[in-house]
């Protein structure tokens, strides 16, 4: 099946707002195996919406047109779809009442304006939107179905997810499934060339992805077959020579995050956490603590940035830091310790880097990151180079001593 995107809005032309909703759309309609044909972006100008309509590609069956909905005269879509599909605007209360539902949460009644976006053209099928005010439409033209969404991101994830998108998997002929692959601290070159043997022999109806963000990378592999049982049947082999290939290097599958698995294996080994931070500045509690319930395991951190907080708080030797420096393996080895020892927790991490851009020397140049484990009958600590880029050193470093930790920890009876 065939869809395109039309996204409304002349603060997108503008580059004000980016266009986040196509991209996001364009993701979703992959995974479920409708070719995304083309993204059409269109100022706030009626004829250039109609134009847009007329050009639709002769093969599209789904065209996802979000923008332009919101109560203020700048936003015209509705009147334009109006016309275009030969309707007349008709009051509807049902809509009124979410609008003022809506409303009453927030001590507040609809004004004039508001109540024009409970008036809906009489050809379309109302879309009801529970995150907002404007509700999205469903107009249709011989095979074709146009869905009208908000442009507010959140808002037109809702729709898709609540109406489109349950529509066009019903109409969809291919059956496309997912699996996903977590893997931290390798570099995605080095990860194909670790998998291509596994990855050529990948049988007909699947296929593989690579997502890489800073410090992790994703694997999806996708079957695409007329049926589930088909999909089962070349995933679960596939699946399985992947873990033979990478073993622990998967810190999880599916969309699970690396913090998530490592606070479950916590919670599981009824083990508890403190981190004392120097370059990461509180982004490993920050991450840690993103997790729901993460107060079970993380019991607190230090941001040791001085090096009298070094040695006050954490206990780190003064002779230490004058002799090897702040980024340095006794020093990141005592903080792991010392962290540990002053929360009385289970685990200690630590880091301690050259975050950049200044700082630098030539034995410690900018991307230098010492990161260190401490834990029942476990030391670690290691060097690495993280590169200069300050945010992404800090993410790689949060990221790399948290994998560290997960490796340590007691972990689940493997899969086959
Ligand atoms: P509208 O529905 O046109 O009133 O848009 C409401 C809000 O959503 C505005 O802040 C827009 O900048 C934003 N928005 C509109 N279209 C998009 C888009 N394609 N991607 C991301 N944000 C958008
Ligand atoms: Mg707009």
């Amino acid at each position: 099946m065939q869809a395109e995107v039309l996204a409304i809005g002349t603060e997108l032309l503008l580059g004000q707002t980016v266009d986040t909703n196509s991209a996001w759309i364009g993701e979703r309609l992959a995974e479920l195996g409708v070719t995304l044909r083309r993204k059409t972006v269109v100022a706030d100008r009626p004829e250039d919406v109609r134009a847009a309509l007329d050009a639709v590609l002769p093969d599209t069956r789904w065209v996802l047109i979000t923008g332009g909905l919101g109560p203020t005269k700048d936003d015209l879509t509705k009147n334009v779809l109006n016309e275009y599909f030969g309707g007349k605007l008709v009051f509807r209360p049902e809509i009124y009442a979410h609008i003022e539902a809506l409303f009453a949460r927030m001590g507040r009644v609809p004004g004039p304006l508001n109540r024009g976006q409970a008036e809906l053209p009489d050809v379309c099928e109302p879309l009801p939107n529970a995150k907002g005010t404007a509700p999205g439409m469903l107009f249709s033209r011989g095979e074709v179905r146009f869905a009208s969404m908000p442009g507010v991101p959140y808002e037109m994830k809702h729709l898709m997810e609540a109406h489109v998108l349950p529509r066009i998997k019903a109409e969809s002929d291919a059956h496309i499934e997912h699996r996903f692959f977590m893997v931290q601290g390798i570099p995605e070159s080095e990860l194909a060339a670790r998998i291509a043997d596994w990855e050529s022999s990948l049988a007909d109806g699947l296929s593989l992805a690579y997502l890489p963000s800073p410090g992790v990378v994703k694997l999806r592999l996708t079957a695409r077959t007329r049926d589930p049982r088909e999909a089962a049947a070349l995933l679960e082999p596939a699946s399985s020579g992947l873990r033979g290939v990478l073993g622990r290097d998967i810190f999880a599958e599916d969309w699970k995050t690396l913090e998530e698995v490592v606070g479950e294996r916590l919670v599981a080994a009824g083990q508890s956490l403190a981190v004392a931070e120097s370059c990461t500045g509180g982004a490993i509690s920050a991450l840690v603590t993103r997790v729901p319930g993460s107060s079970r395991y993380l019991l607190g951190g230090v941001v040791a940035y001085a090096n009298e907080v070094k040695v006050r708080m954490l206990g780190v030797n003064e002779a230490d830091l004058l002799m090897h420096g702040a980024v340095s393996e006794p020093v990141v080895r005592a903080m792991a310790r010392g962290v540990r020892k002053r929360f009385g927790s289970d685990w200690g991490l630590a880091s301690s880097g050259v975050a950049g851009p200044d700082g630098g020397t030539p034995e410690k140049p900018v991307g230098t990151v010492w990161l260190a484990v401490s834990g029942p009958g476990v030391e670690w600590a290691a060097r690495f180079q993280m590169g200069d880029h300050r945010e992404r050193t800090v993410r790689k470093s949060v990221l790399e001593v948290l994998n560290r930790l997960r490796g340590f920890l007691p972990q689940e009876p493997a899969k086959d």
